[in-house]
């Protein structure tokens, strides 16, 4: 199966992409996460990208293009991929599309993370990222067990420098500017569901399964409790 999370900033993709990777067995792809590791290892993508990283804005379409085409015809793609933070603009869409044509595949689903401004900036500016497994905490929802520590791998947790408030506002301006085009595109296809993110991460997390399922079996799913979803 290949889906694609989609949303703003802070929506909570990563975490819901994390559940889904490890309750379907299917990898979890994060441009961001691909992008820092290239800044981090100072590769030549990574130093292209760095400047625009920290400031909040788009990375040229070409660098992040090459990262996903690389990362998807990996071994541990096969079985299928959540695709998360990648496409980001409707350009980046249709080369998508194109590249899983060329693969003979396509997409299955897009699951659009709806949440309100005000929460975006509150859980972006509580989030701490592990410097070391790129996990995601946060200081009042998912605070780690050791102040500072991740849970999972022990590494130092900081604050992005693009999760500081100036640079959230920039992102959500961004996002704003030219990832919206995308609902649109997906919901022309009829391949996007949308999910309020305004309510708590487990019942998130039971929509997220329950849309992941019934595509998985074909099915058409009615709209209830916090999820509004779009069946086009
Ligand atoms: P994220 O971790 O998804 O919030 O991404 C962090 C930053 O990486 C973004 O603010 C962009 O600078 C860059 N980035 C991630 N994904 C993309 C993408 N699909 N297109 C362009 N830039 C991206």
């Amino acid at each position: 199966m290949r889906v694609v999370f989609l949303g703003p900033p802070g929506a909570g993709k990563g975490t819901q992409a994390d559940a889904v990777s490890k309750d379907k067995k299917i990898s979890h792809i994060s441009s961001g996460n691909l992008l820092r590791e290239a800044v981090e290892s100072s590769t030549e993508t990574g130093i292209k990208a760095k400047c625009y990283i920290e400031k909040g804005l788009l990375v040229p379409d070409q660098l992040v293009v090459e990262i996903i085409k690389d990362r998807i015809v990996k071994e541990d793609c096969k079985s299928g991929y959540i695709l998360d933070g990648f496409p980001r603009t409707l350009s980046q869409a249709k080369v998508l599309d194109e590249m899983l044509k060329k693969l003979g595949n396509k997409l299955d689903l897009v699951i659009y993370f709806s949440v309100s401004e005000e929460s975006v900036v509150l859980r972006l500016s509580g989030r701490r990222t592990c410097a070391n497994c790129g996990a995601n905490y946060h200081i009042r929802y998912v605070p780690s067990s050791k102040d500072g520590i991740c849970d999972k791998c022990g590494g130092k947790l900081y604050q992005r420098a693009d999760d500081k408030p100036e640079t959230v506002l920039e992102r959500l301006r961004v996002y704003h500017e030219q990832t919206e085009d995308l609902i649109a595109y997906y919901k022309k296809k009829g391949i996007l569901k949308e999910i309020s993110c305004d309510a708590d991460i487990d019942a998130i997390t039971k929509e997220v399964s329950d849309v992941i399922n019934c595509t998985l079996q074909r099915k058409p799913l009615i709209s209830r409790g916090v999820a509004r979803v779009d069946s086009l």
